[in-house]
Parts: C-alpha cells; sequence; structure tokens
C-alpha cells in the first residue's frame, strides 16, 4: 500500500521543493507530546508512517479506523530499491558513522547492481559545515535522500534544510537503517515484528544505549493514544455502542 502510494508520487514527477516522509513510533509519539519544536517539525512532513508494529496494535484496539498497515522503513528501502531499479530514481545516503555509511553504500550497490547511488555521506558534521553537505547534495543530484541522523537531529535537518534541496524529488529520515544495511544490526525474528516487540529485541542486542530510551518513551506514548483516543471519543468500544464498526 505504502509503495503504491510512492509510486503514484514518483510518478507525478520532482517535487520543489522535495517532500519530506517522516516515521512515528513510540519514542516520536513521545517527543511530539513533549517538545513543541519537534511538533512543530513533525507537522512539516508531507507524509507519515507507522514504524513501530506496536502502533499499528494500538490502534487496533483504540481507534474506529485503525492504521493499515506497519511500514518498517528497514523493509520500504527495499521496495523503493526495486522500484528505483527499474524507473531509473536515483539515491543519496546520508548519515551514520563513516565506515557504517560507506558499507551500507556498498551493500545497497551489490543488491541492486542498476539502482543509481548518487553519493553518500557519513552523519557526523558541525552546524557550520551543514551548508557544505547540502551542497554537495545537491551537486549529486539525486532524486530521494536518505537521512539517519537520528531522532529528533534528522527531522530538524530536514524541515531546515527542505527549501535548499532543489532537484530532489523525496527526503526520508530512516534512523538506524543504515546499520541494519551495512550488517551491523540485525532484524528480530518475524514473531516479535508481528508481535509489536521489535523494540524489545533491539533493546536486549543495546541495552545501554536503547533501555532508558524504550522505558521513557513507550509508556508515555501509550499514555497519550489512550488520552487521544478518548478526547477523539472514536473508540472501537465507543464505536461498538452506537452500532458503528
Ligand atoms: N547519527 C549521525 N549523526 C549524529 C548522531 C547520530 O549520523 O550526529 C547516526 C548514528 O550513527 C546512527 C543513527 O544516526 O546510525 C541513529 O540511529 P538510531 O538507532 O538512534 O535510530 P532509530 O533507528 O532508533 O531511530
Amino acid at each position: 500500500m505504502m509503495v503504491n502510494h510512492w509510486r503514484r508520487n514518483v510518478a507525478a514527477g520532482r517535487s520543489d521543493p522535495p517532500k519530506l516522509l517522516f516515521s512515528a513510533n513510540g519514542q516520536s509519539i513521545a517527543m511530539y507530546g513533549t517538545d513543541p519544536d519537534f511538533r512543530a517539525a513533525i507537522g512539516e512532513a508531507d507524509l507519515i508512517h507507522a514504524d513501530g508494529m506496536s502502533l499499528v496494535l494500538m490502534s487496533r484496539l483504540l481507534f474506529k479506523r485503525p492504521l493499515p498497515e506497519r511500514v518498517a522503513t528497514t523493509d520500504f528501502f527495499h521496495d523503493v530499491a526495486q522500484e528505483a531499479e527499474s524507473s531509473g530514481m536515483s539515491f543519496y545516503l546520508l548519515g551514520a558513522q563513516e565506515d557504517i555509511n560507506r558499507a551500507a553504500f556498498e551493500a545497497v550497490g551489490y543488491r541492486y547492481p542498476s539502482l543509481k547511488l548518487a553519493g553518500r555521506r557519513h552523519g557526523y558534521f558541525r552546524p557550520e559545515e551543514e551548508a557544505g553537505v547540502i551542497e554537495e547534495i545537491r551537486s549529486a543530484q539525486p532524486d530521494v535522500v536518505w537521512v539517519a541522523l537520528g531522532r529528533p537531529r534528522q527531522e530538524y535537518f530536514c524541515v531546515r534544510n527542505r527549501a535548499h534541496l532543489t532537484g530532489v524529488s523525496w527526503v526520508k529520515t530512516c534512523g538506524g537503517l543504515f546499520d541494519f544495511l551495512a550488517g551491523k544490526a540485525t532484524r528480530a525474528p518475524m514473531w516479535m515484528q508481528t508481535a509489536g516487540l521489535e523494540w524489545l529485541y533491539r533493546t536486549a542486542l543495546e541495552p545501554r544505549r536503547l533501555a532508558w530510551r524504550y522505558l521513557t518513551t513507550n509508556p508515555y506514548a501509550l499514555w497519550r493514544m489512550l488520552l487521544h483516543s478518548r478526547e477523539l471519543g472514536i473508540t472501537n468500544e465507543q464505536a461498538g455502542q452506537s452500532g458503528r464498526t
């Protein structure tokens, strides 16, 4: 479904300025609730997809019109790469440590030999270097820029620079994607993905980095979803009572 949407948009040609495609999980819902700057940045997105299965499961419990599907960025990248191989769209990979960025770039080139790779750059640069980074991307003339700088840095980067990235069609935030592409990180088993537990798998592998993040954001995100469903008055329970299912 998401890829069909993408296909329609790409078929419509380059947009000027580029469209911003963000993703949502428990962490971003929590940040949306606590950080006005992040909320404003999210408001700039042209499209937001649910990156966490737990969001989809919660939406099924709470909302009359639940989210149709989970779109993990780590899966979406491959769907778009296949599209790009046939349509001729080119990619630029921005973000992560230099070795990870390079390994991801090489792995993508190996897996998708017909894909046009316009360029790549690691994601550790100072604010005063940002204009140069944007110039590098612009001169590489990619159709899609994948931005892996971590949240919220990547969302702010996209919003701040959208107007300068003329010629680019889409800018997509992608968090830890390059770690997966480079083979440094592994996906959770399918049953954990389906059960909305991929975050738990990642936390078990990297507890020092991720335990605090998920412990503080997931419960708050859950509370916000509960609150919001009540505010909107569209819980399944209410929908059932009024005969609207
Ligand atoms: N990163 C970066 N520049 C920075 C800070 C982070 O390129 O200044 C990269 C980091 O190396 C990692 C990614 O951003 O590859 C963040 O991944 P994280 O796992 O936090 O994202 P998630 O997938 O959890 O959203």
